[in-house]
């Protein structure tokens, strides 16, 4: 189905070869379509003229239309130069003020002649004025902003250097529409449109570039959210059903002697949730159908046990399992932690990471590959071409977020068949997000910590009081606790970080003197060996103190750590900073949480602060992530592989379209799961244009 919409957009009148470069480097637009897709991220309402008496100084952007009655030049002589131009209509005067392009202006404005002015109030010397307004003659029709909404788009430094301003692009898209709106077709079937009341797709996509009122833009704006999230929901549940229908699971039925005579060595009572995700879980890897289900829990929730235990069971029934961890210290917990479990039942473990001497590696490999390892313990060096499993029947991921979509998908290779796949997350993900980024996995959730835990109290500290928090450090450790002292490790500014850590180090040592403290510390510019023993320090609890980066941040587990202070907190998100306020409060002790700000900090981060001292449910803090700074930038969505690019819909914001998407796809495959039906003909085609849907899913979790 080719049409003009698959047009290069350089042969839109008015790009050329240049700009379509410029266009596709800077906002990814090649065709004409995708121009046309190109959405405003939001309107400028100027449907209505204000009266100048109405203005008050809180209003956003108005528009005025009246006469210019006075031109003021000033500011010579070292001042800055400024015009003034002061408009009329009936109700009073307003001054207009530029500061630049004061020539341009100039020439553009004359006396007595009317014109419509658009900008934000401000308030200088007492008085309202508008610094920099838009102001277009009042009778030029071919001015593409009176009496309707305008649509913003977004833009670039570059993009603005060629020419590309808002009015513009305004003006390419309603090119667009003219010479290509009528080879726009309809994409959703008429018993969809109608049942839901939707526009046409090309009044839709007509609106939402030149909205002539607020209701209209909504209901284009419904008709294009719902389309996309009801193809991505098709998409995700068509690749659940075609992985369903062509995939075996190993099935493994057995509790055998490994499973129980490790259960024996825990040395607590599970958890009621940790039970039920165990049966869960059990009931998949008897299904006859491959697993691939999603692990959710807090932190400190329990999970590596869940997974451990899943492995066991495994191993009962003749099957190998890999737990792989985005770090080599979690790795190396991890690992620890199930050696006391397999005690003395016969199981073999262990452990792989970059960092393995060749020797120890080339011996692991060979008893990988002779099925005498059960569980081999790791981190992406699992996924090496060598590391070749006997029969592989259990991959667990953990921390999944952390890891790439085609770096998890790898592990699906290291066995003849799928091996069911368990992958486990600490960020929680709200219920109709995980629908959308896991649309084809199952979900499981351990909504329950261990019994004992105590809230950590979190407190909300800066410079001036760091005297106090170090005298209560000291307390602290009097009393045999440890101290976590985290500091923020941004790409960017890497050189900068690590001298401030560098710094915080030296004067901790200084408060904190050896012999009588010891202090750990751990970043990822030290030799693995240092990072290594360091660690072991701590966990050992020969250290009281570790300072390090963030790279605690993902499992850590030293249950006497009580305290958990964060420099610069303000420079953390909100998920990463309950990730490392779970490092605290796993042992039965009060425990504590202080988080360390600049005096500057922005409305967000006074927020997220709040947020954090107010609450500890993991769950509410993802939603209010959410909600603060969309799921774009919640922690691994980039890399998570939606199916598709979304241009409109908020996954944050949409979750009730969502859901009615979700509902819509699941009734029309339920009834029809190819597709075959004459009246979801369009729904067939479109779906086998989305790009990305080539690529398989279901080998990605
Ligand atoms: P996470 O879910 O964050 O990965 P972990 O698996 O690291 O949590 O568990 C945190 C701590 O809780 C570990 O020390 C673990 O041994 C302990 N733990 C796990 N399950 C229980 C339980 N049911 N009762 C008490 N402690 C538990
Ligand atoms: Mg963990």
């Amino acid at each position: 189905m080719s049409s003009i919409l698959d047009s290069d957009i350089k042969f839109l009148p008015g790009i050329g070869p240049k700009r379509a470069e410029l266009l596709a480097s800077e906002l990814n637009i090649r065709t004409f379509r995708e121009m046309l897709y190109f959405f405003p991220f939001r309107y400028l309402d100027r449907t209505r003229i204000y009266s100048i008496s109405e203005i008050d100084p809180e209003m956003s952007h108005i528009q005025l239309r009246g006469k210019i009655v006075r031109i003021n030049l000033s500011g010579d002589k070292g001042r800055k130069k400024r015009l003034i131009a002061t408009l009329a209509d009936a109700t009073g005067v307003i001054d207009l003020v530029f500061f630049q392009g004061i020539k341009w202006i100039k020439d553009k404005i004359k006396i007595n002649n009317e014109y419509i002015v658009f900008g934000k109030p401000t308030v200088f010397n007492q008085t309202i004025n508008l610094v920099h307004p838009e102001i277009d003659p009042a009778n030029d029709d071919n001015s593409l902003y009176s009496g309707n909404m305008i649509g913003i788009y977004s833009s670039t430094e570059r993009l603005k250097e060629a020419g590309f301003t808002n009015k513009q692009v305004a003006k390419l898209q309603a090119l667009l529409m003219k010479m290509a709106g009528e080879y726009i077709y309809e994409t959703l079937p008429s018993y969809i449109t109608q049942a839901k009341k939707l526009l046409p797709l090309r009044s839709s996509l007509k609106l939402i570039h030149f909205p002539t009122n607020q209701t209209l833009l909504n209901q284009a704006r419904y008709r294009l959210k719902m389309e996309e999230l009801l193809y991505l929901q098709l998409s995700l549940l068509r690749q659940k059903n075609l992985r369903e229908g062509y995939t075996r699971g190993f099935i493994m039925p057995r509790v055998g002697d490994y499973f129980n005579a490790c259960f024996k060595n825990i040395p607590f009572e599970l958890t009621n949730a940790q039970k039920r995700v165990i049966k869960e879980i059990r009931a998949d890897m008897i299904s006859g159908k491959q697993m691939n289900r999603l692990l959710q829990g807090d932190v400190g929730s329990g999970k590596t046990m869940v997974a451990v235990l899943c492995a066991l069971l495994a191993a009962d029934n003749g099957f190998q399992s890999c737990i792989m961890a985005p770090t080599e210290v979690l790795a190396n917990q991890h690992y620890k932690g199930a050696t006391k479990t397999i005690e003395g039942s016969g199981i073999k473990i262990a452990i792989l990471t970059g960092n393995t001497k060749a020797s120890e590696r080339d011996k692991i490999l060979d008893e990988l590959s002779q099925g005498k390892i059960h569980i081999l313990f790791g981190t992406h060096a699992l996924l090496e071409d060598r590391v070749v499993f006997k029969n592989l029947g259990l991959a667990v991921i953990d921390e999944q977020h952390r890891f790439g979509v085609d770096q998890r998908a790898r592990l699906w290779t290291k066995s003849e068949e799928f091996p069911h796949i368990l992958v486990m997350t600490a960020t929680p993900i709200p219920r109709t997000l995980a629908m959308t980024l896991y649309g084809d996995l199952d979900i499981s959730v351990i909504d329950e910590l261990p019994p004992g835990r105590k809230p950590v109290k979190t407190i909300h500290a800066s410079e001036n009081q760091r005297m106090r928090i170090f005298e209560f450090m000291k307390e602290q450790i009097k009393s045999g606790r440890q101290v976590f002292v985290v500091y923020p490790l941004i790409k960017e500014s890497e050189k900068m970080d690590y001298k401030n850590l560098q710094d915080g180090y030296e004067q901790i040592v200084k408060y904190f003197p050896a012999p009588e403290y010891i202090t750990a510390v751990v970043h990822g510019q030290q030799r693995n060996e240092d990072k290594a023993y360091d660690m072991s320090l701590f966990s050992e609890g020969k250290a009281n103190i570790l300072v390090s980066t963030s790279v605690i941040e993902v499992g850590v587990d030293v249950p006497n750590a009580s305290v958990m202070v964060i420099e610069s907190a303000e420079r953390f998100g909100l998920s990463q900073l309950h990730q490392l306020r779970g490092r605290v409060g796993r042992g039965t002790e009060n425990s504590y949480c202080i988080l360390m700000t600049g005096y500057k900090m922005s409305k967000e981060s006074r927020q997220r602060i709040d947020l954090l001292c107010s609450t500890q449910d993991g769950f509410e803090l993802a939603e209010a992530d959410l909600r603060m700074r969309g799921p774009g930038d919640l922690e691994g969505t980039q890399q998570s592989g939606l199916a598709m690019e979304l241009h409109i819909s908020d996954l944050a914001k949409d979750s009730q379209i969502l859901e009615e998407a979700r509902k819509i796809a699941t009734s029309v495959l339920t009834e029809d799961p190819y597709l075959e039906n004459e009246k979801n003909r369009i729904l067939k085609e479109v779906l086998s244009t989305l790009k990305k849907e080539e690529r398989d899913y279901s080998k990605i979790s």
